[in-house]
């Protein structure tokens, strides 16, 4: 068997660790005689693995207990639906901030429900600049702030947390658990599961427990957050075995060292394929350096013909998934906690030796 370097945007990869603990317990868990994914929701093993999961996630990022933390379904997307129904009230008005392709598909949702604002936008400059905090227009009185702490598919990445009035709202899909997080300054965190957490089929929502219960009448009762918070999420049955692995990641992140380990880490994987981009007079970044994202890193080289070789050759060193978003082309290295910093130094040689050959 071999495992490959993985630099898949989502569904990411999981950490070795990880994925041999639940290899090992696949037929008896603990003695029990059978799979986590065989269990009851409602049985003691399992409750107390959701318990386990939520705490070990309170403890790394350090929530306290203002917060309710829900597992939901229907990732990030359905959380661009949540948010509003949930949050926007019957004459409100949303403020939306736009870096990129997450967040216009965020604003394009939330008009659906109400009214948005889109208080400070960079698609004049495609992207590559996060607006800066006295530029946006924002509402007086607004229900709430969203933005996007990291774009996924251009690599933009917010170096500061948007200090504002109304609660504020955060699509941290795929920076959530990257470096350490102050979680008192938002109103409500959503992050899909499968970039930085665990598998997919899972969202965690972090929300600030006073706005709970301001859902109108006609919001599904499983799109409630307040019946989902009063029934830690288990209105109905929840994606057992998502949760489950999303725990034993969050294990792995306790061992380590938490985040303060991880952001020093992927400080030093990022910087230095960034570093190296940057010098090799071929492959590009067109992100302005304060904003360059450390967990997604797309890049281009000098000559996109050769984007089909680049890919075909990697694949055979063993390097997986390097492809760009569809929607923009080019190469994009996604380097998320479970993504080693070998996986990154063997991307940087091969890189090296394909400008060598090719350039
Ligand atoms: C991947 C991603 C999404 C969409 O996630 P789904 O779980 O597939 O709905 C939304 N926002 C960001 C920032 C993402 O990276």
């Amino acid at each position: 068997m071999t495992r490959r370097y993985n630099f898949c945007a989502g569904p990411a990869a999981l950490p070795d660790e990880v994925l041999k603990q639940a290899a090992s317990e696949m037929l008896d868990y603990n003695g029990r005689g059978l799979s986590v994914m065989e269990m009851s929701h409602r049985s003691k093993e399992y409750v107390a693995i959701a318990e386990t999961a939520e705490q070990d996630l309170r403890d790394l990022l350090d929530i306290s207990d203002d917060y309710a933390v829900l597992f939901l379904q229907g990732g990030a997307s359905q959380q661009f639906a949540m948010v509003p129904m949930n949050l926007m009230g019957e004459n409100g008005v949303a403020d939306y901030v736009n870096t990129g392709e997450w967040s216009s598909r965020g604003i394009k949702e939330a008009r659906r429900y109400g009214r948005v604002n889109v208080a400070a936008s960079t698609e004049d400059v495609r992207f590559t600049t996060v607006p800066a905090q006295d530029s946006w227009q924002l509402t007086p009185g607004a229900s709430y702030v969203h933005y996007t702490p990291n774009e996924t598919i251009g690599g933009l990445e917010y170096d500061f947390i948007p200090q504002v009035d109304a609660p504020l709202v955060a699509d941290y899909s795929s920076s959530i658990l990257s470096r350490p997080l102050d979680v008192s300054r938002f109103g409500l965190i959503y992050a899909g599961a499968q970039k930085n957490i665990g598998p997919a089929g899972i969202c965690v929502v972090i929300v600030r427990k006073d706005l709970l219960g301001r859902a109108g009448p006609h919001v599904p009762t499983m799109l409630d957050y307040k019946v989902q918070a009063d029934n830690g999420s288990m209105y109905n049955t929840p994606p057992t075995y998502a949760w489950y692995l999303s725990g034993l990641v969050f294990k792995w992140l306790k061992q380590q060292g938490g985040m303060p380990a991880m952001e020093a880490l992927n400080l030093r994987k990022a910087g230095k394929l960034y570093d190296y981009i940057d010098g090799s007079g071929f492959y590009s970044n067109p992100v302005e350096k304060r904003y360059r994202s450390i967990m997604n890193v797309p890049f281009v080289l000098a000559d996109a013909a050769l984007d089909k070789t680049f890919l075909a050759e990697a694949d055979q060193a063993g390097l997986l998934n390097l492809a760009g978003h569809r929607s923009v082309g080019g190469m994009r290295a996604s380097i998320y906690n479970a993504v080693p910093e070998a996986a990154v130094d063997a991307l940087i040689a091969f890189m090296k030796d394909f400008v060598q050959r090719h350039g």
